[in-house]
């Protein structure tokens, strides 16, 4: 295994939305991108199920929290199916070798001093599964969740993050492109500047609240807090030795819990004697039509609709190349129809037809055949694969598009310059098309893992038998939408 790539594990109380999804395809491009550049990749997806929320939305649907746990899990995986996720592993909570690995870093924190009991009095966010601060609310109540937090008074273990403030420092100094992008980087530095302070590492295990979750060892009493259980899901899919040998090289997660993973994450793993993950890469937020979505407002968008409007890969496509990485974003259809008609229908789409209904007259003629690609085609065709990488490399997903697409205006100009159905000589008219799907296969190369089915779709319009080529014009791949 040469890259291991993960996103974060989903509350399984909820369907798939549009966020999760962005985070999802965000990894799925990268692991894709890896691969197509010969690596092994490992890329890990998967769901959280052991938090309080599971316990209330179980209750909430009248089912065994097994039973809804396995379905929702189904749920998940299977919506990952349909939008075309490559992930390699699949981790729920509740797998037994989890607890394991939960339990044998626990262990492994206690016996570095890093634990020790206290009393916490604090008000504590069940939509956020966090204590919060005075300071964080507003007019009472979670600013997120419009709900007041309850006051909590209890016996837990707390993990000493203040002792990690001067090594995180440290850590971050010496590898200055550990969070991306570089303003996300710049804010948890900030916050770890400012002091640290201990976090609760465990919940009081008692009646309504607590009691599922993965027990302290030799104190049943406590339950591991959910996100010191949750973190660790990155270790027990590879397992110990595989986290050892190879940690992640890149997490992608939202900006929301980006200092679960950029601050209390690596303070864990330098406490159990671990190594780091080389990099937390976080997205910003997608709002709908300028507005946050909301459960209350009931604006969410469902990536599975939006897929099943537009095509996977057009929704793949406008996330990617219509958000800066690390920005937030905004959808409307407005925006959508314009990416896709101006982009894909008018710009991939056309050329693609263009170029394969010239070449499919050729059939037969055996014309087309291998030679040597037009210098400039070949350069510009190069450049663009270097400057993609480049991009890849800094999670500059749009302005890589934005080159691709560069080739493919290049393509359209030179089937205008070169006006091919005027071209009488049969072997001049073949080499401007040998240049022009030559072209195409260098496009679909690089588009391979932004737009998986698309690029296999360009690919198979072209068979090459003895170096012969047979086009077959491909159906209108983008249909334009009014
Ligand atoms: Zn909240």
């Amino acid at each position: 295994m040469e890259f291991y790539i993960t996103t974060p594990i989903y509350y399984v109380n909820d369907k798939p939305h549009i966020g999760h999804a962005y985070t999802t395809i965000v990894a799925d491009v990268l692991a894709r991108w890896r691969a197509s550049q010969g690596e092994q990749v490992r890329f890990s997806t998967g769901v959280d199920e052991n938090s309080q929320k599971t316990v209330d939305a179980a209750a909430k649907a009248g089912e065994d929290i097994r039973a809804y746990t396995d379905r929702m899990a189904d749920t998940w995986e299977a919506a990952w199916r349909t939008l075309a996720i490559a992930n390699t592993d699949f981790i729920r909570t509740t797998e037994a070798h989890h607890h394991e690995v939960v339990r044998t870093i626990w262990e492994r924190i206690e016996a570095a001093g890093d634990l020790y009991k206290g009393t916490y009095e604090g008000l504590y966010c069940k939509g956020h599964e966090a204590f919060m601060k005075e300071s964080d609310l507003v007019d009472g109540l979670c600013p997120e969740h419009k709900t007041a937090p309850e006051v909590v008074r209890e016996e837990n273990y707390f993990f000493k993050l203040s002792a990690y403030q001067e090594k995180l420092l440290e850590f971050y100094d010496a590898h200055d492109d550990f969070v991306m992008p570089a303003h996300r980087f710049r804010e948890v530095r900030a916050f770890v500047e400012q002091g640290l302070d201990d976090v609760s590492f465990s919940r009081e295990r008692k009646e309504g609240r607590a009691e599922w979750g993965i027990p302290v060892p030799n104190d049943p009493h406590q339950a591991i807090y959910v996100w010191a259980d949750a973190l660790v899901n990155y270790i027990s899919v590879p397992g110990f030795e595989g986290w050892e040998h190879h940690p992640a090289d890149v997490h992608a997660v939202g900006k929301d819990i980006l200092r679960f993973h950029a601050v209390i994450w690596p303070a864990m793993l330098m406490s159990a004697g671990l190594p780091l993950p080389g990099q937390i890469a976080a997205n910003g937020f997608i709002t709908n039509n300028g507005v946050k979505m909301s459960k209350s407002l009931g604006n969410g968008i469902d990536p599975l609709a939006l897929a099943a409007q537009y095509g996977n890969d057009a929704v793949r496509y406008f996330l990617l190349r219509e958000i800066p990485y690390g920005e937030d974003g905004d959808y409307s259809e407005t925006k959508m129809k314009d990416r896709y008609n101006a982009d894909l229908a008018n710009g991939l789409g056309n050329l693609v037809a263009r170029v394969l209904t010239l070449a499919e007259k050729e059939n037969g003629k055996g014309t087309i055949v291998r030679g040597t690609l037009d210098p400039a085609l070949d350069r510009a065709a190069m450049a663009t694969a270097r400057t993609v990488g480049e991009r890849m490399a800094s999670f500059r997903f749009s302005e890589a598009l934005a080159a691709l697409w560069e080739l493919v205006a290049l393509g359209d100009r030179y089937v205008n310059e070169k006006k091919i159905w005027e071209i009488a000589d049969d072997a001049a008219r073949a080499a401007a098309l040998f240049d022009l799907v030559s072209l195409l296969e260098a496009i679909a190369t690089l588009l391979a893992p932004f737009m998986p089915a698309t690029a296999r779709a360009i690919d198979a319009a072209m068979l090459w038998k003895d170096d012969v080529l047979h086009a077959t014009k491909p159906a209108v791949l983008f249909p334009r939408i009014s």
